[in-house]
């Protein structure tokens, strides 16, 4: 075995291969292994941090056959400074100092990336400090002490000679660098509050995924939802005192629920209000508290016997895969939580400590905790946990948080006090963004602000084209909640309401007089403006927890919408009976979805018919009129047209659902989501010939895809012919500002040259068209 030793400093013998041998793969391992057994071995002994960090700066030195190893740890103000050095003068430790960006050391941590210079005076950042005498060392390499992303300090070492440093040496020194990182964290260096206080221009900005649970953007800076609590006596000492406590305890918490109930009442109705009272159930169910008495009466003190159940509860969360029930499980571990903290009179933060603006960070949440927060000023959510049909996110919806969530390791990964950037509508947090990010997304925040105003100024401004043309905005809605915009947005009706979404949350499939109830409240809220209710869209990615539905490859193109309808009648009898009763002495407008064949119209219109007789033989009020409509969905329709538009009253396009079947590109799959273009030949032959077909049989026609709220796409549509879409509450602004803007007749015809031609997208040609013609996109 060759031994290259170049320079061989006190404490390196010969036969113990430095770790830069580099031409020696197994001495450079096993050197390596050997050095990292010596610093965990100081990392374990005895001793102040300091003295930790003073040995290890002088093995790393002689193992690196280095003249100087130096360790600068991160201060308040973005100050980097000399905590320990081998080689450099005792009298600078303490007192040299760089700013971040500032010399070699600073642009290490500004860059946050390792540097190896032969000749480190040359280069023209160096920044010669006389007390430190490092003027006779010529190179340098230097690399960042990283923590989750973040800079804690700089790791350094020199030698006198020029020499070029290796990558092998480069990446032993950023592995020690990681065990440097771990003394700096511990807190013992530096007072934690200023590490908190030291961060900024430092730290690395870092981008998660997650998915999207809220719209909305926010930028703020990060509170971590912390809701441990420290149990502090297990065994009690008095049986009988501890189960008092435990009523006590109980009491309170329930007290401080009802409260929350109220609160929840001031949001207005909604399925938020239904959540927040079913958590009110939960905070008195009997199997809950019975099992936290029992524990007490085995002689645990209160908070004890909380943490077993929770422990329990949290057992059996792990093993449950049904969404719904993990929801009510959260709520439970909520609830323990909440109980806990009020028997130990530990909160989790209270408002003094808290930003006045911020972003929330928690692993999960339940509803109620999230009302607790929402008083406070919270600007976005971090969950790394939640789906859609989530309760915290429905409340969220209320207040109008975004949410991000599956955002994995948010809470490690992001810390109390750092700048997060909330973009619901990408599904994407932003941690520690540069300054001019943070600056662009406060001033795209302020921006929609002042364009939200606009938008209400526009409220009750028709929507009509610069050369006449009238078109009707509806509003795509499912929740009670989004019918408020009805009024704030000036939207003439509701063109689909999902009927299947309020369903998602619930327990149970709701009776008969359930539904009733709830169409009644959709109508009362709606005034007298009309709502298409669509029948129940339940499988694909709809999935009711109490609806057994055995798992499919392919669950878009599976059992799902009517063909579950027609396969289980009496729920569809039950949803169309709800709906004939909640509009007795109303307009009841009715499609049906994924429609693939007349037959399946005709099949849903008898059972239709069915239930209109029954209404009729039990007395029941009569809807004023009756409209059938269907969605255009499945691609199998276009060529049944004739026969379908002679037996329905309107028909709606829905082409979420019809591209990914015209294109067999799978909706809900993120890699294809830019695969193809709505705005490409095929689409717009698609809607020339239904249009023209509905003409011809005077069939009103309406589009409630998504893209009917996108104004360039609205803007394709209404110059095609469309007359009604249907979108969601927060596009009705700029798709009517874009409408006010067109001039439909001259795009139809800039349409008739263009639409037919091969791209992959005419896009980038109706860009250019909009910009030339001022349309407001
Ligand atoms: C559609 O498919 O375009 C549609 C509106 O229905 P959903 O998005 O509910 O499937
Ligand atoms: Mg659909």
């Amino acid at each position: 075995m060759t031994e290259i030793i170049i320079n061989l400093p006190p404490g390196v013998t010969p036969g113990n291969p430095p770790v830069t041998a580099p031409d020696n793969s197994d001495g450079h391992v096993t050197a390596i292994r050997r050095l990292l057994r010596r610093l965990r071995g100081i990392m374990a002994r005895s001793g102040s941090a300091q003295e930790r960090l003073d040995r290890i700066v002088r093995v790393v030195a002689a193992e690196m056959v280095a003249e100087v190893c130096s360790a600068y740890v991160m201060r308040a103000g973005e100050v980097l400074e000399l905590f320990a050095t081998e080689g450099l003068r005792p009298e600078a430790v303490h007192r040299t100092r760089l700013r971040v960006g500032e010399g070699l050391v600073g642009i290490i941590a500004a860059n946050a990336r390792p540097l190896a210079l032969a000749d480190a005076q040359a280069h023209p950042d160096f920044a010669y400090r006389p007390e430190t005498g490092e003027e006779i060392y010529h190179s340098l390499m230097g690399v960042p002490v990283l923590r989750g992303g973040r800079v804690l300090g700089v790791l350094v070492v020199q030698n006198r000679t020029p020499r070029q440093y290796t990558e092998d040496e480069s990446e032993v020194l950023q592995t020690i660098a990681m065990i440097v990182a771990e003394l700096v964290a511990s807190g013992e260096l530096v007072n934690p509050l200023e590490m908190a206080q030291s961060r900024g221009g430092a730290s690395l900005p870092v981008r998660l995924d997650g998915i999207r649970l809220n719209p909305g953007l926010a930028v703020g800076p990060a509170v971590l939802h912390e809701p441990k609590v420290v149990i502090r006596q297990v065994v009690a000492e008095d049986v009988a005192a501890e189960q008092e406590r435990l009523r006590d305890a109980v009491g309170a918490m329930q007290d401080a629920i009802d409260r929350l109930v109220d609160t929840s009442r001031g949001l207005g109705p909604g399925e938020h209000r239904d959540i927040i009272e079913t958590y009110r159930m939960f905070a008195a169910d009997r199997g809950w508290l019975g099992r936290i008495t029992e524990a007490v009466r085995s002689g645990l003190t209160a908070e004890a016997a909380v943490q077993k159940v929770r422990d329990e509860t949290k057992s059996r969360m792990m093993q449950v895969t049904d969404p719904y029930l993990r929801e009510r499980l959260y709520d439970l571990e909520d609830l323990a939580n909440r109980l806990q903290q009020v028997l130990s009179g530990q909160t989790s933060g209270t408002a003094a400590e808290m930003p006045a603006e911020f972003i929330l960070v928690a692993h999960a949440m339940g509803p109620a905790e999230l009302l607790d927060y929402a008083h406070r000023r919270i600007k976005g959510l971090v969950l790394e946990e939640g789906s859609p049909t989530a309760h915290v996110a429905i409340v969220a919806r209320a207040f109008d948080i975004p949410v991000v969530g599956r955002v994995a390791e948010a809470t490690r990964l992001i810390e109390a006090g750092d700048m997060v950037i909330v973009d619901g509508e990408h599904g994407t947090v932003l941690i520690r963004p540069r300054a001019d990010i943070q600056q662009n997304v406060a001033a795209t925040v302020a921006a929609r602000t002042r364009r939200r105003a606009f938008y209400k100024t526009l409220r009750d401004t028709p929507a009509v084209t610069r050369d006449g043309v009238e078109v009707k905005l509806l509003l795509n809605a499912g929740l009670l909640l989004d019918l408020a915009q009805l009024r704030t947005t000036g939207a003439a009706g509701v063109g689909l309401f999902r009927t299947e979404i309020p369903l998602l949350t619930r327990h149970a499939f709701p009776d008969v007089a359930d539904q009733t109830a709830f169409y009644r409240r959709v109508y009362e809220q709606a005034e007298d403006r009309p709502i298409v209710f669509r029948t129940l869209d339940i499988g694909g990615d709809k999935v009711l927890p109490y609806l057994a539905n055995a798992a499919e490859d392919n669950p878009a193109m599976g059992w799902r919408a009517i063909r579950i309808g027609l396969d289980r009648p009496a729920m569809l009898r039950q949803q169309l009976r709800a709906l004939l009763r909640a509009a007795g002495g109303r307009d009841l407008l009715v499609k049906f979805p994924m429609i693939a064949e007349i037959a399946e119209l005709e099949a849903a219109r008898r059972l239709l018919d069915k239930e209109i007789a029954r209404a009729a033989a039990e007395g029941h009020q009569k809807p004023r009129s009756i409209k059938v409509g269907v969605m255009l969905e499945v691609p199998s329709l276009l060529w049944q047209l004739p026969a379908l538009l002679k037996r329905i009253d309107f028909l709606s396009i829905g082409t979420n659902d019809l591209a990914q079947f015209l294109f067999a590109c799978d909706r809900g799959n993120p890699r294809l989501a830019e695969r193809y273009d709505l705005l490409s030949a095929p689409m717009v032959a698609v809607f020339r010939e239904v249009i023209a077909q509905c003409r011809a049989a005077g069939t009103p026609l309406s589009m409630c895809g998504e893209m009917a709220g996108n104004p360039i796409e609205a803007m394709v549509l209404i110059a095609l012919g469309f007359r009604t879409l249907s979108v969601t509450a927060t596009a009705v602004g700029p798709v009517k500002t874009m409408i006010r803007s067109l001039d439909a007749a001259a795009l139809a015809r800039y349409l008739d040259e263009i639409g037919d031609r091969p791209d992959h997208s005419l896009r980038r040609w109706l860009e250019a068209y909009a910009c030339d013609h001022a349309v407001a996109l």
